[in-house]
């Protein structure tokens, strides 16, 4: 597994794109980061390997998480973040999303979760987190509405979607009984778990998301930026939404 990320590494090196920098994981605090080529996922924690995107919402879980944090929800099972998580003093619950899976069922040791309608019973979790998922949900409301649901009175929600801060929200799918009809060339992004590169993207988000948030009732909502300094200026803005 590792020999083969190894691999892949060397594979996509770009000598003149090439950098290394002393700066510390934000997962797992190991002080080398490495830049491949220039761009988001050319750069990596040369020990766990976490991109700029999973440091970036490790960097503002950090901000969030307290002595009072007991229970963390995260919408995935594996990757660097995974495994950050896993170290903490907390309960931990992990889910994937399995199109073939009855949801809230365990399958090969992974809990199913359909966001759009979560097994949990309210109030059950302070923090919840999910990187790249939101623009993968349908009917992304319904998803928000039920992380709202399942948080603590004062629970958080970070994540991750590709955003552009400067557009709103564009939608490039209408669904109509059932069928997408798409309304611009459709987007897929690839998935490790599933071994595919065919995940469909319903939209790409704009600094409007915030009011997504609000919607379904959470408080606060804000856009975090990662100093430009770090992860060579590729860190990734980290959505956070405080339901109290
Ligand atoms: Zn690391």
């Amino acid at each position: 597994m590792i020999i083969s990320k190894i691999i892949n590494v060397i594979k996509q090196i770009k000598i003149k794109e090439l950098g290394v920098k002393i700066e510390s994981c934000h997962l797992c605090q190991w002080r080398l980061q490495i830049k491949i080529h220039n761009d988001e996922m050319g750069v990596r924690c040369t020990r766990c390997f976490a991109t700029p995107v999973s440091q970036s919402l490790g960097l503002a879980f950090k901000k969030h998480f307290n002595t009072s944090t007991k229970t963390v929800y995260e919408l995935s099972s594996r990757g660097s973040f995974v495994r950050f998580l896993k170290k903490l003093n907390v309960k931990l619950v992990l889910s994937e999303y399995f199109d073939a899976v009855e949801n809230g069922v365990t399958h090969k040791g992974i809990l199913c979760q359909n966001v759009e309608k979560l097994t949990f019973i309210d109030n059950s979790f302070d923090i919840c987190t999910c990187l790249e998922v939101f623009e993968h949900v349908e009917n992304d409301i319904q998803g928000f509405r039920e992380v709202y649901r399942v948080l603590n009175k004062e629970g958080v929600l970070l994540f991750t979607v590709p955003i552009d801060l400067n557009s709103v929200t564009i939608e490039r799918t209408k669904v109509v009984h059932g069928q997408r009809k798409n309304t611009l060339e459709p987007e897929y992004h690839s998935d490790n778990i599933r071994g595919t590169s065919k995940v469909f993207c319903y939209r790409n988000y704009g600094y409007d998301i915030v009011e997504r948030l609000k919607q379904v009732g959470f408080k606060e909502c804000e856009i975090y930026t990662p100093p430009k300094s770090s992860l060579f200026g590729f860190g990734r803005p980290i959505i956070i939404a405080k339901k109290g």
